[in-house]
């Protein structure tokens, strides 16, 4: 029999709206998976199981209350228990972004994407770990510890969202919040075998999302599979006010069918991703996964991406150089957690030589190098030419197909530790992740396979600017004719 915390998002939402089981005996089951698997997985920073319940119980009243009114009025999210990266305000409860130097800090509002899943009926169960700031590929940055992937507890789950995908891989929860900067989403849905989205830029709002990369950063989400991320994504998606990066399109409704036909469809496969380094199994689940789809009627066309090569020296710049001024809002005055000194100064110091961990120090001063005065030219200004190029690259291809596909990472879930002691080889796990986010387009990362140890293995899915229901209903379709998606680690 299924458990209730191992049905997906929308399987759950269904058997809400049926009234078969109530959002608090959901939300219970999820918490006692949480609390059995959280002492070994260090998914989650802080847990709000009262506040959760609390959640859950409004919830039930109120559809209880509609009962006799159509029911239609009320969101399928209604009721949902998600847990959300730590790195969005969620009101009233700490914000620590995996950092020492948010320790004490609790937001007073909510992000923009968390006020519009609370106003679906969202019940939040706590905050999941990350990377320090979401600068990491593998938890591993985070201050309270490394989050562990539940297909194995010895390897990372990936990063920064670690803790998000690691807790719906672990049927923790049904789905939760993460964000890709550089493939913070598609990098741990890919090592823990679920499906992520990372909108195009400027889709979600980025209220509320701590800044760390603001010309890069995105707000996306983690679940079970496509079907479930319609509808996070149809909820949160949307101009905002409160950040003038978003952008006032309309959301398409996105109507996902039972017809996996993919007749018509352009699928652009770039030689620059496929190369030497992969893992093989990647490369052929991926190719594998390829093959399906033209099986199901879509034309698969070679294309290049010329400047992919440069993504990475060009994200570690831009990246960094935002992060730099971005961060330097941590002084100790405002927010968080101060250094005692006797002049200004020195507390300045205190603040930050004790708050912040290596890596976000290192990338401060990778970043005020690369935009200090005789420098700049040099680094920041060319960095930001070559991503015209690559943002270029993505244009072009998109006049002769509609999605690209490649791998997610060039390798399966690596074990804690093995990356950690060289920045240079945790860097290059981004390879294939960066250039999306350098051209500001949508991306879906899905499970294809598993390698011979039998850890997940991730494909991704590229669309152009503004059109994620390409993403959704291509992903949809593999998924009506595969199940690696349904699969879940064997946990006791
Ligand atoms: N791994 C990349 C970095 O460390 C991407 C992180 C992210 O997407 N937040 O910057």
């Amino acid at each position: 029999m299924t458990k209730l915390n191992d049905l997906s998002l929308q399987q759950a939402s269904d058997a809400l709206r049926r009234g078969e089981i109530s959002s608090r005996e959901l939300t219970q089951a999820c918490l006692n998976q949480i609390e059995k698997l959280e002492p070994e997985m260090n998914a989650f920073i802080t847990l709000t199981p009262e506040l959760a319940l609390e959640q859950a119980d409004a919830a039930d009243q109120l559809r209880q209350a509609r009962r006799k009114d159509p029911q239609s009025e009320l969101s399928p999210l209604l009721g949902l228990p998600m847990a959300v990266k730590d790195v969005l305000a969620v009101a009233n409860v700490r914000c620590t972004c995996g950092s020492r130097i948010l320790e004490n800090f609790i937001p007073p509002y909510n992000a923009t994407s968390v006020e519009r899943l609370l106003k679906a009926g969202i019940v939040t169960v706590g905050k999941a770990n990350a990377d320090e700031f979401a600068m990491g590929s593998s938890t591993e940055n985070s201050a309270y510890g490394a989050t562990h992937n539940p297909w194995d507890m010895t390897r990372s789950p990936g990063g920064s969202s670690g803790g998000s995908a690691a807790a719906v891989a672990g049927r923790m929860i049904p789905a939760a919040l993460g964000t890709d900067t550089g493939g913070s989403v598609r990098q741990p849905a890919s090592f823990c075998g679920v499906t992520g989205l990372k909108p195009t830029y400027g889709r979600v709002s980025r209220y509320g999302l701590v800044a760390y990369g603001s010309s890069l950063d995105s707000v996306g989400a983690l679940a079970q599979s496509a079907e479930d991320l319609v509808l996070i994504f149809e909820e949160m998606a949307g101009v905002d006010p409160r950040d003038a990066t978003s952008m006032d399109l309309p959301v398409p409704k996105i109507e996902l069918t039972d017809d996996p036909d993919l007749k018509g469809l352009r699928v652009g496969v770039p030689e620059e991703y496929f190369i030497e380094g992969i893992q093989p199994e990647v490369e052929s689940a991926v190719r594998k996964a390829i093959a399906e789809l033209e099986s199901l009627g879509a034309e698969i066309r070679p294309v290049t991406l010329p400047h992919t090569e440069y993504a990475l020296p060009v994200y570690y710049l831009i990246a960094p150089a935002e992060a730099s001024a971005n961060l330097a809002r941590y002084d100790g005055v405002r927010f968080g957690v101060r250094g005692s000194a006797d002049s200004l100064l020195e507390m300045f110091h205190q603040t930050r030589g004790a708050g912040f961990g290596a890596e976000v120090k290192r990338r401060i001063m990778i970043g005020t190098y690369a935009l200090s005065a005789g420098y700049y030219d040099a680094y920041y200004g060319q960095a930001q030419k070559v991503r015209t190029l690559i943002k270029g690259d993505f244009e072009k291809a998109f006049e002769q197909v509609d999605v690209v596909a490649a791998p997610v990472a060039p390798t399966t879930a690596f074990r804690l530790g093995e990356h950690s002691g060289s920045p240079l080889e945790m860097y290059l796990q981004d390879v294939f992740t960066l250039p999306a986010n350098l051209a500001g387009v949508p991306g879906m990362a899905f499970p294809v396979g598993f390698d011979t140890q039998r850890l997940p293995i991730g494909m991704q899915l590229m669309g152009p600017h503004f059109r994620e229901e390409i993403l959704f209903r291509v992903t949809h379709a593999y998924q009506q004719v595969t199940n690696w998606h349904r699969q879940s680690p064997v946990l006791n």
